[in-house]
């Protein structure tokens, strides 16, 4: 039996803001890691000098901290295979695509773009595959086609080259996918991948192998985009000797676009209104800004779980959990293989029911920075208060303030029209003598002044329900908010006496 210790990692490529996908696949890593108590690895991918984007590494770091998942090693925190960011690992990687050059097993490519983009116009126009692979390596300028001599004359010069792999015809490869079992591929269809490029940086392909050798990956689970790569990965870890080092791989389906036509994208979260990314993302290219899940008022767990479980069955009717409870019950193999579509509501709901479960004070304190913007001053106490009626009406974060403002501040228009619908003189004398009665109490908590309301009715021979909404829409401006006795208690006898005034000089 195998008794490595469980070893996975996350490696991003540091060229954005975080997709809800890249943090699903980070959280399956993370929850089986837990599950077999393993370690869990953040590994920077920047390889790729071109893709660079400045911010995006800490930006990542963040997202990752907000959702409550703290890798064992990565670039900050460090660790035994450190440097865990690859751009510092370049040393490491030359000697791997020299070994494979020396095996035969990969070759020098001294092709300018120039050629290159002929060879591809050519093969284009002729309907053939425009790729660099067994067929058009024997046309193009490299180790195969060049002799010894030729080859150390370019490679003295100091001719830009790259180094391909060099795939095999006619192999057929196969790897079993945790999720989808039994995957093959046929080598000849396989292009001749650069493993190093002329400014002698590896491409994720060779660095992705040669990391997850040396640092003991055992499981490698990632988007199912990377599938089409796989048999050049399989390549490298038999062809460098490691084959028996091999992690077991896992293709993690695509997360959808609500409608399941094809995979949800940025640009779908801006047309259909809802976020993409973990937290908001300015790119420093363009100052575009792109909100997140965060800004946007949701809660860390609620994410968290609402991500699991978009594309994972946990086989239990349970919905809500903890991350320790999604971790004891981790399995790849409950995880689908087909995609799994975006449901913002659904996303919404999650999101409600963890704003039921956080305690008032905790919510109190993600809920500061919104009346700080609106330079509202509130005593906490009556934060607590408020969040305690209102929280039920909200399913982000973000929507306290609409659901409470009129705890705050006295509202600035209220819907008279919904009160003229059924306005009388009756109602009106009710309205005059509720008034005199508020003034005069002098107990103003919730049931006295229900009391005081209910005495009144009597009084005026009205009834209640022709008394309770337009009374609510005085105090809160419209049909809508918590218990109307409560609001009262909240805002205090004058604001609600005042509120009463100004609504019957305006009708
Ligand atoms: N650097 C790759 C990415 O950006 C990682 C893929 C993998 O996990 O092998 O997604």
């Amino acid at each position: 039996m195998d008794t490595k210790k469980v070893r996975v990692r996350f490696a991003p490529s540091p060229t954005g803001g975080l997709h809800l996908g890249g943090v699903r696949t980070v959280l399956y890593n993370y929850l089986f890691a837990k599950k077999h108590g393993g370690e869990f690895v953040l590994r920077i991918e920047d390889t790729d000098q071109s893709r660079f984007v400045e911010g995006a590494e800490e930006y990542i770091m963040k997202c990752l901290e907000w959702c409550g998942i703290e890798p064992d090693e990565s670039p900050l925190k460090g660790g035994p295979f450190a440097p865990y960011r690859q751009s510092e690992r370049k040393a490491n990687y030359a000697q791997y695509a020299q070994q494979l050059i020396n095996d035969g097993k990969a070759y020098y490519a001294f092709d300018t773009p120039e050629e290159l983009e002929v060879m591809r116009e050519k093969y284009k126009m002729e309907g053939h595959s425009a790729q660099y692979d067994n067929r058009t390596r024997a046309f193009m300028r490299n180790s195969l086609t060049l002799t010894a001599d030729e080859v150390n004359t370019l490679l003295a010069a100091n001719t830009p080259y790259v180094i391909r792999i060099k795939m095999p015809v006619g192999e057929t490869l196969l790897f079993t996918d945790m999720i989808r079992g039994a995957v093959s591929f046929d080598t000849s269809l396989v292009d001749d991948k650069v493993l190093l490029k002329a400014d002698g940086m590896p491409t994720y392909h060779l660095a992705v192998v040669v990391d997850d050798y040396l640092m003991k990956i055992t499981h490698a689970f990632r988007g199912e985009e990377w599938l089409p790569s796989a048999p050049v990965h399989l390549l490298l870890w038999r062809y460098l000797g490691w084959e028996n080092d091999m992690p077991e791989w896992a293709h993690l389906p695509l997360i959808l676009k609500p409608d399941g036509n094809g995979k949800l994208s940025k640009r779908d979260g801006d047309r259909l209104g809802f976020p993409v990314f973990a937290m908001d993302w300015i790119d420093p290219r363009t100052n575009e800004q792109t909100t997140g899940f965060r800004e946007r008022g949701f809660l860390p767990e609620a994410f968290v779980n609402m991500l699991a479980l978009l594309g994972w069955n946990p086989g239990v009717e349970q919905e809500l959990f903890s991350m320790e409870e999604m971790a004891a019950l981790f399995s790849m193999d409950r995880v689908h293989k087909g995609g799994a579509k975006f449901d913002y509501e659904k996303a919404k709901w999650f999101n409600h029911q963890y704003i039921q479960k956080t305690d008032n004070v905790q919510l109190a304190e993600l809920i500061k920075p919104q009346l700080a913007d609106k330079n509202i001053i509130a005593t906490d106490q009556k934060l607590i208060q408020v969040i305690a009626l209102v929280k039920e009406r909200c399913h982000l974060l973000n929507e306290f303030w609409e659901q409470s403002y009129f705890f705050f501040v006295t509202p600035q228009t209220i819907d008279t029209a919904a009160i003229q619908a059924k306005w009388s003189d009756t109602a009106k004398s009710f309205f005059q003598s509720l008034q005199t009665n508020f003034i005069a109490s002098a107990d103003w908590s919730h049931d006295n002044i229900e009391t005081i309301f209910n005495n009144t009715i009597i009084d005026a021979g009205i009834k209640k329900g022709e008394a309770m909404l337009p009374f609510r829409i005085m105090l809160v401006g419209g049909k809508f908010g918590p218990g109307v006795f409560a609001i009262a208690e909240l805002i205090g006898k004058e604001e609600t006496i005042k509120r009463l005034q100004n609504a019957l000089a305006s009708l």
